[in-house]
This record gives C-alpha cells, structure tokens and sequence, in this order.
C-alpha cells in the first residue's frame, strides 16, 4: 500500500476519489432482488428519446472507425440550437471532462481557484489534481435568501491575484439553489481580467425561473466567462458521456490543445444529437420533473423535514438524524438514494426526482425507515 503512495505527485497524493451513487447492478448483487429504485445520481427516470438508443445501434454498425474528431455535427447542432459559433464550443467526454480541461488549462501550482462550501464534488478534485490550491467560501447562511446557496460576495472576497478559476454551480448539486441572474451578472462583471468563471449548467434543462440567467448569451461581454452543460441529466445519456462547454473561441481553442482527440466515442456523438433533436421527449421530461419535485418537496414538509428549495431534478432535505442510517434502511427496501456526509452535511439526503411511481415508492419505503431509525 505505501509502496507507490509516496513517488506519486505531491497533489495526487492528498487526494480522495469521488464516490459515485451505488449502482441498482450492486444492490441488485447485495440484495438478490431486482426492481431496484436509483434516485441517487440524478439522472433522467424516464431514459433517453428513444432517437438516442436508435442511433446508437445504428452505430454498432461502424465500430472499426475512428470518431469524427472534429465532431462536426453535434458541434453544429449545439451551435443553431444556442445561436453561436460551432467555435464556441467545445465537448467533453461528460461536462465532468470539460470541467477537468478547464482546470489544466487555467489552474496549476501556485493558482487558486474559488468555489462554494456544498458545490459540486468535483471542482476540489479537479483544482487539486491540478496542483492548484482551492479556495472554499462560506455558504449562505440560515438567513440569507438562498440558505445553503453559493454566496457570490463570500466568493468574491476569496478573489486574489492568484485566482484563475472560479466555480458556479447553477443550479447547485447537491442543494438544488441557484444564482439568480442579476446577481451573476454584477458577480462577473467585477471579475478581474485574470479571472475565468465557470457557470456549470448541468440541470439547466430541468429550470423553470423567469430570473434564472441566460448566460450563453453573455458570451459575447463576458469573454472569461466559461458556460458548461451535459446530456447526463435531462437528455438521459450519462451512461454515454457527453457534456460541453460555450466560451470564446480564444478559449475553446485552448482547451482543445489539452483533449484527446477523439474524446467523445460515436456512438456518444450520434446519439447526443439524435437527443438534441428530440425536444419533445426533453419537454415531457422537464413537466414530469417539476410536478415530481413539487410533489416530494411537498411531501418531505408534510412530515415537518427542512427542504432547500430546489429548481433542478433532485431535492435535498435536512432528515434531522444520522443520513448513513437511513441510507441503508432504505437500501434494505430496494432505495438508493444519496447521504450527503461526504458534502458535509451529515443530516441531509438528496433524493432524484424519479416516476411518480417511482416517487410513491420512495416515500413508502422513506415511512418505514424514518419510523425506525
Ligand atoms: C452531474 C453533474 C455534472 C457532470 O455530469 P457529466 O455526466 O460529467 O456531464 C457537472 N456538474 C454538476 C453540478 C453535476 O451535478
């Protein structure tokens, strides 16, 4: 164990790997039953527009081939649907890739980057996998208007001469909050030029906010500013790793320097643009979510639990005892869904919006549970 440890870099030395949601296939192994409920990773309940599982048969097909490198049709796609420049953007193998390539173009030793105390687990990682110090800033407090959320004026104090990089989640995982866009807009605005700011959109497709940004479109006046979404989410494809970035083009030119060249597999490629093209099954998607959400949000109140007002498709609610317990309760029912003490925040859970079915079942099983633990 300590052989290797040692001869490791200084910054892959002190790091802890992301701990992914338990897969249904292993609980499915633990528990020898099937019919296993996942509202633990936050991924679409209904799957993809079955275009996308369309297009990847027709890709087996033509394994032998390399993918097209320059992925123009998915970029070109992406581009009229946004309304900018196929240079614009810039994909990765998930938006978690993006956010990696980012982090190696613009963080290294003797950097910094600033995030939010309850963002996303990634941004540590990929900012200490740099070399990279990361700067955490308080969250919002209990009486803040966003309780949990990222807290824009704590972020900025942390910005020095050796920020380079700084981490927006919006809407936030794990706590469902989000910067309204005024306040982005001034946060950006008073950025120094040193700085790059990352808007990782990943449930963007899910919101439904009149005052949430449209920050794409401040591409143009913002050039530091990195805006990165996924088809892990609301498309339904994360077993197939498609994310990407809109930014200048001076900036997608930098990341493309650091990507593999063929990143993104073809199946990936195809079935992401058969996804895009499928806005109806996206619109389907995003209605069952919100009368899911308001129905869970609802039902956690009910039962006089403190819910952080969510706009994406998952919910995180303060279950006031020891999460791990009540996480494998309901793994015993056939549950998973996510505890959240490696976010610190050891009395809360996040739940996946799922089916209403699937809903019904959770809270059934969530009862049962709670009575006991
Ligand atoms: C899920 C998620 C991502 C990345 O997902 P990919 O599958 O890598 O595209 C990025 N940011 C946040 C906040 C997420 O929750």
């Amino acid at each position: 164990m300590n052989q290797f440890g040692h001869i490791a870099i200084p910054a892959v030395q002190g790091l802890s790997p992301y701990q992914p949601g338990k897969p249904e296939s292993e609980l499915e192994r633990e528990l020898g039953i099937a019919d296993i409920v996942k509202l633990a990773s936050n991924e679409n309940p209904w799957g993809p527009s079955p275009a996308a599982i369309e297009a990847v048969k027709a890709g087996l097909s033509n394994l032998s081939r390399y993918p097209d490198g320059s992925r123009h049709d998915l970029k070109k796609g992406l581009a009229e649907k946004l309304s900018v420049t196929p240079q614009r953007i810039t994909l990765g193998n998930g938006s978690s890739e993006v956010l990696e390539i980012i982090a190696r173009v613009f963080l290294g030793p003797g950097r910094e980057a600033v995030f939010s105390e309850y963002a996303f687990a990634m941004y540590p990682i990929f900012t200490q996998a740099a070399g990279a110090k990361a700067r955490i800033a308080k969250a919002g407090g209990a009486d803040s208007p966003m309780p949990y959320g990222h807290d824009l004026d704590a972020m900025a104090a942390l910005i020095n001469e050796k920020t380079r990089v700084v981490f927006i989640a919006n809407p936030n995982n794990p706590t469902g909050t989000y910067v309204p866009a005024t306040s982005l807009y001034r946060f950006i605005e008073s950025l120094p030029g040193h700085v790059v700011c990352v808007v990782d959109e990943a449930y963007f497709e899910y919101v439904e906010k009149d005052d949430f940004p449209d920050a794409p479109g401040w591409i143009n006046r913002f050039p530091n500013l990195i805006v990165t979404r996924t088809f892990s989410k609301a498309y339904g494809i994360a077993g197939l790793r498609v994310g990407y970035a809109i930014s200048d083009p001076e900036i997608s030119e930098l990341m493309n320097r650091i990507r593999q060249p063929f990143n993104i597999n073809a199946m990936a490629l195809q079935a992401a643009l058969a996804a895009l093209e499928d806005q109806e099954h996206l619109g389907k998607s995003h209605r069952s979510n919100l009368s899911g959400l308001a129905f869970l949000s609802h039902a956690f109140r009910e039962r006089s639990l403190e819910v952080i007002p969510s706009i994406a498709n998952f919910v995180c609610v303060d279950v006031k005892r020891d999460s791990v317990q009540l996480f494998n309760g309901l793994l015993r029912e056939g549950i998973i869904i996510r505890p959240l003490a490696n976010y610190q925040m050891p009395n809360h859970i996040r739940v996946t919006v799922g089916t209403p079915d699937q809903n019904s079942r959770f809270l059934a099983a969530f009862d049962n549970v709670m009575s006991r633990v």
